[in-house]
């Protein structure tokens, strides 16, 4: 008997056993930091010459890990070692593969700091950060494995007298998970081990900045009883690996989850059927987001400036649903403006691998760096600059909180993806003109209302058109199980990862109807 599914509980910093405990996490990891990774294919390590060098973001200098990285002759073999592996895995009884799961998940909760370590000196997160995303991975383990127990049997359909008719679920075959950097733990995870419970096996290439917490999570797979192949290990270029794999007609399906550009590439190329395909891919792709909240006259405006501020900087606005957009009545503008430059004002930027003190760490590499300063000089032509507006790269990527004033909802910065530290604020003259602004983007992921007004929250329901809507409260920090999420329009598939019908995008049903 399984125990209810109930989310992973966050870790308080503010006692002082827990900021021990983190702390000696933190040393344990940097005593492991420059270790050499392979590829682990068909349970097979292997080790190339040509390694992806994966840095720390917040001190450039410092190295993470150096891993060997596919070619095309690598990932080939991968693929043959997982079409080996789905062999028997399909057959594997679903609560035997749920079982694993549950074990990876205790496991990972043994040793949680130690994941979230990695977070903070891979992908620069502060503490509660990275704790949050070991948190969701811990989750994305525990909810699947729960969701493969609901569905192992079907669903009951009518027979008549003369016939049964069963419906039941089996699996698709060979799936390339492809995951971003910004949750490197809770979605990489989430999108390999969701198809992997459903009965597929899978190629894993995880981002290139943050491929050392997934070579973290390989380990435990396989120490959880994972057998050789289910999961093949191929970080890798993503134009060079990525193209081969979702061109390969063997991929029965792509999960991705990253950037428009990137989505749009795969899901163009994985519908062109090649040679020896006998099947149309299946392609869940997760894309950006331009995320606004919007903020009604009647509202709690303390709550209101809470939560801009904690959704637009919460890892450095790193998060596919950080709020880039303010829209704010016309009426209370001024004063929410007010409030959100001074609670920025206050916020600290630096390295979060020694100590818990700074809320924002870097953002993730040079690239993203030079992309949000473009930004900057940009929003310096179409908004007035409150606070912020620059950054420092000469150890890590430190860009500060910044805001802009005054912007006009149809300007680049309240149009396009920025992915840093910036939040743009634009008026509106009353609620229906608010959300109107919220949706004139080609995007349409998150989106929160702060309003005192029901009448207003109803209408926002029905009308504020995004996958994930949240009502007096910031719109990132959605909680697997709780708050199913993915996106409309260019935001993506609408996959709704962490929610109960999310493995049906990794099987098939099928109909058998027995004549009596
Ligand atoms: P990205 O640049 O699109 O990269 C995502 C993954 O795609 C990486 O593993 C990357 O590999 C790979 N890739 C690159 N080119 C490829 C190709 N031609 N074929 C196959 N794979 C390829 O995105 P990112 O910078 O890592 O992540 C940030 C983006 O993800 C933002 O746009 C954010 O909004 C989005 N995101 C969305 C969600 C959601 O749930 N909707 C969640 C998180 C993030 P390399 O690293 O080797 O280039």
């Amino acid at each position: 008997m399984v125990v209810p599914y109930k989310h992973e509980p966050f870790t308080d910093f503010t006692l002082e056993e827990n900021r021990k405990a983190f702390e000696e996490a933190l040393a344990l990891v940097k005593a492991e930091l420059g270790k050499e990774y392979p590829l682990i294919i068909g349970g097979e390590k292997i080790m190339t010459e040509d390694k992806i060098v994966s840095e720390n973001p917040a001190d450039k200098s410092e190295v993470i890990g150096y891993v060997s990285k596919a070619d095309q002759e690598l990932a080939e073999k991968a693929m043959q070692a997982a079409d080996k592996a789905f062999q028997a895995w399909k057959k594997w009884d679903p609560a035997a593969r749920a079982n694993i799961l549950f074990r990876a998940a205790a496991m990972i909760r043994a040793r949680k700091h130690e994941f979230s370590a990695y977070l903070v000196y891979e992908a620069g997160k502060p503490w509660r950060e990275a704790d949050a995303d070991t948190a969701e991975a811990i989750d994305f383990l525990e909810y699947y494995a729960r969701q493969m127990l609901r569905l192992k049997d079907g669903v009951e359909i009518h027979s008549r007298e003369i016939e049964h008719n069963s419906f039941t679920y089996i699996p698709l075959g060979i799936g390339i998970t492809i995951s971003p950097w910004n949750f490197a733990f809770a979605i990489m995870a989430g999108t390999t081990i969701a198809p992997v419970v459903a009965g597929n096996t899978v190629l894993l290439k995880p981002a290139s900045t943050t491929p050392v917490v997934a070579y973290k999570f390989m380990e435990v797979l396989l120490d959880a009883g994972l057998p050789a192949g289910v999961v093949n290990y191929v970080p890798g270029s993503g134009a060079v690996v990525g193209d081969y794999l979702v061109d390969h007609p063997k991929t029965r399906f792509i999960n991705f989850t990253g950037s428009k550009e990137v989505g749009l590439r795969i899901f163009e190329r994985a519908a062109k059927v090649h040679e020896r395909q006998i099947w149309l891919k299946r392609v869940v792709a997760e894309m950006g987001g331009k995320d606004t909240i919007v903020v009604d006259n009647d509202a709690d405006l303390e709550l209101a400036a809470d939560a801009i501020t904690q959704s637009a900087f919460g890892f450095s606005g790193q998060k596919c649903s950080a709020c880039s957009r303010a829209v704010i009545h016309e009426d209370v503008y001024d004063e929410v403006l007010e409030k959100v430059v001074a609670r920025t004002k206050k916020l600290t930027v630096g390295p979060t691998y020694r100590d818990n003190a700074n809320f924002m760490g870097p953002v993730n590499d040079q690239a993203a760096f030079d992309k949000v300063l473009d930004y900057i000089e940009i929003g310096k032509q179409e908004g007035r600059l409150m606070t912020g507006g620059d950054g420092d790269s000469s150890k890590g990527y430190f860009i500060q909180p910044t805001i802009f004033a005054d912007v006009d909802p149809k300007a680049r910065l309240m149009q396009e993806e920025i992915f840093g530290p910036v939040v743009a604020f634009s008026k509106a003259k009353d609620f229906d003109h608010a959300i109107a602004i919220a949706n004139n983007t080609e995007y349409g992921l998150t989106g929160a209302v702060i309003s005192n007004n029901r009448e207003h929250l109803e209408q926002a329901r029905e009308e504020f058109h995004v996958g994930n809507l949240y009502f007096n409260r910031g719109c990132t920090a959605a909680i697997v199980g709780y708050q199913p999420f993915g996106g409309f329009n260019m935001s993506g598939t609408d996959s709704k990862a962490g929610g109960p019908d999310y493995l049906l995008h990794f099987l098939q049903a099928k109909t058998v109807s027995d004549m009596f």
